[in-house]
């Protein structure tokens, strides 16, 4: 299949404001969204709704809900206060309703020296804190919507930007499932891995914490009357981590443990952090059931407790799922451009959105690396190519493709 002449139209218009998008990159990257920074999220986000009101899309903020508060406590955890709000936007028009997904967070200190675009000699490449991860994705998805609508096509569609995906997504897993089950596709503009592949399978993901609680005693004068919670919590670890098995698409890593306070003290309390991965509902529930089983009766000495949240299901390809990717290479293919598939280990928003029942390919933004680093880099070209993709894409899912 060759471009249509509309399509062709839509190629020329996004190719015309190359300097325009590298510009918006630029002042986009500056604004610092990283680490839960409220008021560099507000700005943001209200620049990008208001690109996407002036296309017509009604915009409404949704309030955020509270994370579990055990998470709060975790060693990697951000400790937000308050649950920042996921802007929803929705414009009518034709064909089946799209559900566009974009993260205004990064996880770039906003305090930090790196803090704005630099472009690199010769052009072709700029570094910046979330230039690809995804400031520069939801600027090819904002490129592609304000093409079609300057020719004219009036997809329907629904961008939900929410502002914790890089901590897990609690606070607006809810609404992006709301908004999901009422679309009938999910495009989420996370970057493309480093060759430019959409990524059509991920593993889902989960959090779990182990508290032992035994009962202290003085080593020299009082031994045999402690209960030692750092033994428990290392058998139980032990027992957790065995389940791992890559190629069953089983993860379980243990990654920080805390307990005890003295040598010459028996521990009283004691702490595993752990992540779980799994690529199948199936590994999901496996893994839920041998960590739950680790905990004691509340009355057991020592006792222990367990804590999961496994906020991410697997992702898995479906049928749905192929045809939309298809129809992605497809669409490239006719722009001259490449589009392979791939996997990756990491989770995103489209799993949450998937489990909604819809299908989603979610890595159609820019190319680019080094991601979640100082390091991060857009490589600039795919700015215009993602968007004219993205483009052609939507058209063709609005025309019935
Ligand atoms: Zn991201």
């Amino acid at each position: 299949m060759a471009l249509s002449t509309l399509e062709q139209k839509l190629v020329g218009l996004v190719a015309a404001r190359e300097t325009e998008l590298r510009e918006d990159l630029a002042r986009w990257v500056a604004i610092p969204t990283g680490g839960g920074h409220t008021k560099g999220l507000d700005a943001y986000r209200q620049i990008v709704t208001g690109r996407l009101s002036a296309l017509g899309a009604m915009v409404r903020l949704e309030p955020g809900d509270q994370r579990p508060d055990w998470l709060n406590d975790s060693p990697n955890s951000d400790a937000e206060s308050t649950p920042p709000p996921t802007a929803v936007c929705v414009a009518e028009g034709d064909g089946p309703r799209i559900m566009l997904c974009g993260h205004l967070d990064t996880v770039h200190d906003p305090a930090g020296p790196f803090d704005r675009l630099t472009i690199e000699p010769g052009g072709q490449r700029a570094r910046g804190p979330g230039a690809a991860d995804m400031k520069g994705g939801i600027l090819v998805a904002v490129a592609a919507l304000e093409a079609l609508h300057a020719a004219g096509v009036r997809p329907a569609w629904t961008f939900a930007l929410n502002s914790d995906e890089e901590t897990g997504s609690y606070c607006s897993d809810r609404v992006l499932r709301q908004v999901a089950a009422g679309c009938s596709v999910g495009l989420v503009f996370e970057p493309a891995l480093p060759d430019g592949s959409l990524v059509v399978e991920r593993p889902g993901s989960g959090q779990f914490v182990l508290e032992a609680f035994g009962r202290a005693a003085h080593v020299g004068r009082d031994f045999s009357a402690g209960v030692n919670a750092i033994g428990a919590i290392a058998s139980r670890v032990l027992e957790i981590s065995a389940k791992a098995d890559p190629a069953a698409g089983r993860i379980v890593n243990v990654g920080v443990i805390r307990g005890g306070v003295a040598t010459n003290v028996v521990p009283e309390r004691a702490s595993a952090w752990g992540n779980a991965r799994f690529s199948s509902a199936e590994a999901e529930r496996e893994l839920a059931e041998a960590i739950d089983a680790l905990a004691t009766s509340t009355e057991a000495m020592p006792r222990v407790s367990v804590k999961r949240s496994f906020a991410r299901p697997a992702k898995p390809m479906t049928p749905g799922v192929e045809r939309l990717a298809m129809l992605a290479r497809r669409a490239a293919e006719d722009l001259g451009q490449s589009l392979p598939f791939g996997k990756t280990g990491g989770v995103c928003d489209g799993n949450n959105m998937q489990a909604a029942g819809i299908p989603v390919i979610d890595t159609l933004g820019v190319r680019g690396g080094g991601l979640h680093t100082s390091e991060e880099w857009i490589e600039l070209p795919s700015l215009v190519q993602r968007a004219q993709l993205a483009a052609v894409l939507m058209h063709r899912l609005s025309s019935g493709a």
